[in-house]
Order: C-alpha cells, then sequence, then structure tokens
C-alpha cells in the first residue's frame, strides 16, 4: 500500500531532520505508483499529482516531522474531495414518478442493479416498478422478472417485439396510473459502444425525460471505465455513476478515472450478487481503499486524539532503544484502551489482520485487563525491565502468584513481544516525533 512505500520514502530520511523538495518529489512519484496500480487512468494520475504536489509544497510537509503522514492525509483528503467528498443522493422529481434510466456496456450489471436499486427503494417506503427494456438480450426480461418476484416488486415488460421507446412510454403511464413513485428502465447494452444503442438510448431519454440516468459501470474494467464513461456522457448527460463488483480484488481506481473525466457523481456502489449489496457511495471510504490502507487515517485521528502526545513520544523513544518493559506495556494497554477494542485497532490497520493474527484475535476487556496485571505485578522488578530473564521456573512461580497458569503467562509474554513488533511498525509511520509533530 501507499503507506509503507512512503514510510520508505521517509524513512530513509530519519534523523536527518527536515525534508527537501526532493523528498516530496520521491514521496509524489509513490503516490503516483500507487494511484496506478490501483488502476486510476494515468492522465487523471498526472493531473491529480500534479495539483497534490503543489499542495503539499505550499503546505508544512516541507517543515513537518512527520511528512509521510501530512502526504498521505493530503493525498487522502484530494482523493475525497475529488469523487465528490460526500455521498449523492439520488434526484427527486417535482412530480411523481421519478424516472430513472440505467444504462452502460452488457454485463456491467444493469439489470442486477435495477433489481437492487428498487429494494433500496422499497426499504424506504417507496413503490417503484422495473421496466424491461433490453429486448436484445433473450433471458434479460426474465431475469428482470425473477427479480422483481424476489423483492415482491411489479416489472413491466411488453415481450421483445415492441420497441424499447415504445415500452418506456407506456410503463410510465402504468406508474402514474398505479401509484408506482419510481420507475427504474433497464435498458440494453452492448459489447462495445455502437452508435445504434446510442440512438435508442437517447430516444427513450427524450420520451421519459429521466430524472437520473445513472451510468452503470463493472469497478472491474479498470482504466477502460474512462472511455465508455465518456462516451455515455457526451451522448446521455448522465447524471451519476454506479460503480459494481466492488466485491472483486479491483482497488476500485475506476472510481476516481470516472468521476474525475465525466464529473459525474458516483452514487452508488454494489459489492456482491445479491439483491441487498447496494449503497450508497462514499468517497472516503474508496479513497482509503484506492490508497490500500484500510482506515489507517481515521486510526491516526483517534491516536491523535486518545494519546497523550509527550507520553507517547517518550514510549516510542523506549521502544526504539529496547527500553520497553513490561511496566510500560501496562501504561501503554491503558493508552490503546482509549482507542477503543484492541481487535478493532488491528482491523484499521493495514495489513495487519494477517501478519498480527494472533494478537489480533485476542479480545481485551476488562478482566482480562485485569489478570494481566496480577501477572505483570507477580515479576520481580528485574523481570519487569529484562523481559529475556522470564524461563519457565520463573514463569511457573509467576502464574502461582498471580492466580493465573503458565499458559497464561506464556500467552502475554507472546503478546508482548508482538505488541513491541506492532508498536514499533506503528511509531515509525508516526515519524521520529510521535503523532505530535506537524500533523494538524
Ligand atoms: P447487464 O448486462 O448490465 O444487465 O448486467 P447484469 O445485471 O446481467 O450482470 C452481469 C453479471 O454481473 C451477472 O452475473 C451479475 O450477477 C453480476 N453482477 C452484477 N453486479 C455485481 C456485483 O456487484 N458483484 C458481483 N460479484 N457480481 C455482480
Ligand atoms: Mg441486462
Amino acid at each position: 500500500g501507499l503507506t509503507s512505500r512512503l514510510q520508505n520514502v521517509f524513512g530513509k530520511l530519519r534523523g536527518k531532520g527536515k525534508v527537501s523538495e526532493d523528498d516530496v518529489n520521491e514521496a509524489m512519484r509513490e503516490v503516483r505508483l500507487a494511484l496506478l496500480e490501483a488502476d486510476v487512468n494515468f492522465k487523471v494520475v498526472k493531473d491529480f499529482v500534479a495539483k497534490v504536489k503543489e499542495r503539499a509544497l505550499g503546505q508544512e510537509v516541507v517543515k513537518s516531522f512527520t511528512p509521510g503522514m501530512v502526504i498521505i492525509d493530503l493525498v487522502n483528503k484530494e482523493l475525497t474531495e475529488l469523487m465528490g467528498g460526500t455521498t449523492s443522493k439520488l434526484a427527486k422529481a417535482n412530480k411523481p414518478p421519478t424516472v430513472i434510466m440505467m444504462a452502460g456496456l452488457q454485463g456491467a450489471g444493469k439489470t442486477t442493479t435495477s433489481g437492487k436499486l428498487a429494494r433500496l427503494l422499497q426499504k424506504s417506503n417507496h413503490k417503484p416498478l422495473l421496466v424491461a427494456a433490453d429486448i436484445y438480450r433473450p433471458a434479460a426480461i426474465k431475469q428482470l422478472q425473477v427479480l422483481g418476484e424476489q423483492i415482491q416488486a411489479p416489472v413491466f415488460s411488453l415481450g421483445d417485439q415492441t420497441s424499447p421507446v415504445e415500452i418506456a412510454r407506456q410503463a410510465l403511464a402504468q406508474a402514474k396510473a398505479n401509484g408506482n413513485d419510481y420507475v427504474i428502465i433497464d435498458t440494453a447494452g452492448r459489447l462495445h459502444i455502437d452508435e445504434a444503442l446510442m440512438e435508442e438510448l437517447k430516444q427513450i431519454h427524450e420520451v421519459t425525460k429521466p430524472d437520473e440516468v445513472l451510468l452503470v459501470v463493472d469497478a472491474m474494467t479498470g482504466q477502460d471505465a474512462v472511455n465508455v464513461a465518456q462516451s455515455f456522457d457526451e451522448q446521455l448527460e448522465l447524471t451519476g455513476v454506479v460503480l459494481t463488483k466492488l466485491d472483486g480484488d479491483t482497488r476500485g481506481g475506476a472510481a476516481l478515472s470516472v468521476k474525475a473525466v465525466t464529473g459525474r457523481p458516483i452514487k452508488f456502489a454494489a459489492m456482491g450478487e445479491k439483491i441487498d449489496s447496494l449503497e450508497p457511495f462514499h468517497p472516503d471510504r474508496m479513497a482509503s481503499r484506492i490508497l490500500g490502507m484500510g482506515d489507517m487515517l481515521s486510526l491516526i485521528e483517534k491516536a491523535q486524539a486518545g494519546i497523550d502526545a509527550d507520553q507517547a513520544a517518550e514510549m516510542e523513544r523506549k521502544m526504539r532503544t529496547a527500553e520497553f518493559t513490561f511496566e510500560d506495556f501496562l501504561e501503554q494497554m491503558a493508552q490503546v484502551r482509549k482507542l477503543g477494542p484492541l481487535d478493532q485497532i488491528f482491523d484499521m490497520l493495514p495489513g495487519m489482520g494477517g501478519k498480527m493474527k494472533g494478537l489480533k484475535d485476542v479480545k481485551v476487556d476488562e478482566k482480562q485487563i485485569n489478570r494481566v496485571e496480577a501477572i505483570v505485578r507477580s515479576m520481580t522488578t528485574e523481570e519487569k525491565r529484562k523481559p529475556e530473564l522470564l524461563n519457565h521456573n520463573r514463569r511457573k512461580r509467576i502464574a502461582a502468584g498471580s492466580g493465573t497458569s503458565v499458559a497464561e503467562v506464556n500467552r502475554l509474554i507472546k503478546q508482548f513481544d508482538d505488541m513491541r513488533k506492532m508498536m514499533k511498525q506503528f511509531s515509525s509511520m508516526m515519524g521520529p516525533k510521535g503523532p505530535k509533530g506537524g500533523m494538524k
């Protein structure tokens, strides 16, 4: 992920003090690579990096003691901004029904998403009508009908002998007659953009005057998504985008590209084949996904709010000089507890899930903290300061003294070692001065 890349860049500068413009340039190269790896369109990357660099140089990055964090913070904020900043809502017609037209290439997920969107609307007490306007794909009508049955939403169809434009026209009349407040028109797609298709979509558009024209884009298509979005937008004046198949292993760079190129907001994200797997799109979450850093930023914010900066800096110094002891461990546990449950914290750290599995599974609760304290208190001062002294005999004595078991004592010592490693990793991301320096 980008976090570790930037760590590398700024890790090299450790101890040198302030960063230069060259260092920022090097960091920007890493940002650029990370975005390209996430499948963001190269032109979009170029513009984006130029913009962030300018801001980075204008800001306090150069003077900061935590330049990596400042740049990540900046990149993340800019990405979020570029993807629309906040979640954008579905338009609503002044006079119902609100007409939503789905468009996109074949296989993008139009039909599936139509069903999901109907489901989402039903959940807020709306009465959507689904319209089967793809008469070319043999099973398309049936597919929509099956979805409609599944969620008990009406599906308007005139078979495959009536033109899609006529189907759409009559569907609107039926929606008005039956009191459907939303009409979702599932249109045909092609494997590639072609003129006949665009002509048909334009006609449907003219007849139904949709409040929303949603382009359905397969997130897995990466760079290609840009061309698709651009042509559809030129022809149809999109009002928004739905990104599908985000449950795949794509980093979601398409989201950024599509928004940057068309300027149309991404309104929904689909993350699965199930009918319930459609959600409003969250730009901030997508930014983190593209950067590959989990909820790193919210963790940093929490850390800043929760941990006393001087104390954190002192802890960090101790860990780096291997002075970190069981006494500090106890203190650290108390600090970390301020951040919330440990397992959640590990969830937020990128790449921790696998590496720290053992530690992650440890649920820290009040009772357990007390037992940990009991164990540590049963150690001699010497043992607390030099954990490597803790051989089997000493562990047995400590277990007996604390009313715990040798297994528990072993587990704690293991946890202590893991935590030392984890804190080392964490603190190196926070820069040599701890979370205090430079972050705003
Ligand atoms: P259309 O040709 O644009 O109407 O696309 P469909 O709705 O028929 O979807 C094509 C395929 O993609 C189907 O197999 C869907 O089940 C699948 N699909 C659609 N959305 C998603 C999604 O969000 N995640 C996954 N994993 N599959 C999806
Ligand atoms: Mg379809």
